[in-house]
């Protein structure tokens, strides 16, 4: 059985994770808007996966046999100046949800939680992608800049995410 304070801090990154992708799902429709397809593509895989997050915890808790309640969940940003505004967005944004899953695996070790602690060990390495994805993104768009058919190219590389 799960216990109550765990549950809740679970309950609460299941909000977070889906806030994750209703965020980059804003971010793409900036992107289709913007006619850069690939971009668009990719932060859908990327709303789509942190969907999977979401349900990752949500199945946990009833697989411990608790209580699954879902929270309220917040308005993404409506308007983005620029693709490195989104991908600065992203990558901080991946920051705060590290941060996020760091405090929930102390809390399992604070409540000597062996199962969450496993769990979580899974979060902790994709946080890791996470933050590497957005920098590498965020680094070709330093170097490439706003303008100019190197952002054809870039959006062409972002639609062939599988
Ligand atoms: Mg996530």
């Amino acid at each position: 059985m799960i216990g109550k304070a765990i549950q809740n801090a679970i309950n609460e990154q299941i909000k977070n994770e889906l806030y994750s992708s209703y965020l980059y799902l804003a971010m793409a429709g900036h992107c289709t808007e913007a006619n850069l397809p690939g971009c668009a593509h990719w932060l859908r895989a990327q709303s789509a996966e942190e969907n999977t997050h979401g349900m990752k915890l949500y199945e946990y808790i009833h697989s411990q046999g608790g209580h699954v309640e879902l929270q309220a969940i917040e308005k993404p940003p409506v308007k983005y100046r620029s693709l490195t505004d989104i991908f600065t967005h992203v990558l901080e944004h991946e920051k705060k949800v590290t941060a996020m899953i760091t405090k929930l695996y102390e809390l399992a070790l604070k409540e000597k939680d062996y199962p969450t602690q496993i769990l979580l060990h899974w979060f902790i390495k994709e946080q890791v992608e996470e933050e590497q994805n957005a920098t590498e993104i965020l680094a070709k768009l330093e170097f490439i800049g706003e303008q100019g058919p190197a952002v054809i190219m870039l959006d062409r590389e972002l639609g062939a995410r599988k």
